[in-house]
């Protein structure tokens, strides 16, 4: 990212530019749409603290959010820094549990998207009809509705519902994205909402969509992992892109 004047925050400097990177990523959502009023989360591991992660100040739209606004918490959400905004301590719970017990799970999304609730709304989930959805076949865990989830005992049916995946579709409820860093988040749950969208169009057409073989789907998936991604990782190219997409807009993020 570009240099910019860092305002007066006492944090090293790779956190800082974390919270460069989790902002932008909250704009990102808002200007995609993926925003939920002040609800919903991005949380994202701080590189070099052990135990601390970065999360919105709960009240403010993401469109308010900013480097340094945003609020450092530990495992459990207890504040670690003066930052004068609260934090939604109740939402944080599955991100909690996540940073927890995946040691990989460095970046973790949660949003309650049209499309996306709409698909955790039925039945078949995310159905084989089109070619985002052809990227999930197969790659995403699925957990019943226990109502909120705010309860850490929900926690460990969490888990185990999620196995070896890394999408966990809450049923009647919304995904969570998590990955190594926010660049492979942003980038997949871009791809899960275009599946979901284009699933909710088709469907409301009153046709049958046509279902695409498992044969076929093994031959996207392969040949999806051949595919070079711009800027050398998953979704680095397309994060970046949408970074001077909201730098157009308005550079108050990177406060
Ligand atoms: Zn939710």
């Amino acid at each position: 990212m570009a240099t910019q004047i860092r305002p007066n925050i006492h944090c090293s400097d790779a956190e800082w530019q974390a919270r460069l990177e989790l902002a932008a990523c909250y704009r990102i959502f808002d200007l995609l749409g993926w925003s939920e009023s002040v609800y919903n989360h991005i949380s994202l591991r701080v590189p070099d603290q052990e135990g601390a992660f970065l999360i919105n100040p709960f009240g403010l739209l993401y469109s308010e959010v900013t480097a340094s606004n945003l609020v450092k918490i530990d495992i459990d959400g207890n504040k670690l820094d003066d930052n004068p905004h609260p934090v939604n301590l109740a939402g944080f719970t599955q991100h909690g549990y996540f940073h927890r017990h995946l040691d990989w799970a460095h970046a973790i999304c949660h949003v309650h998207t049209t499309a996306t609730m709409a698909v955790c709304s039925l039945e078949e989930g995310l159905m084989p009809i089109n070619f985002y959805a052809c990227n999930f076949m197969g790659r995403l865990a699925y957990h019943d509705f226990e109502g909120i989830t705010v309860r850490a005992e929900e926690g460990e049916r969490l888990l185990a519902n999620l196995a070896d995946k890394n999408i966990l579709m809450l049923r009647n409820h919304g995904p969570v994205v998590m990955a190594k860093n926010l660049q492979a988040m942003f980038v997949q749950q871009w791809a899960l909402q275009r599946a979901c969208e284009i699933q909710m169009a088709t469907l409301s057409m009153g046709r049958p969509p046509i279902m695409i073989s498992q044969d076929v789907i093994n031959v996207h998936q392969r040949d999806l992992n051949l595919a070079n991604p711009p800027g050398g990782g998953p979704g680095v190219g397309d994060f970046n892109a949408w970074v001077r997409r909201i730098d157009q807009i308005d550079r108050s993020w990177r406060d």
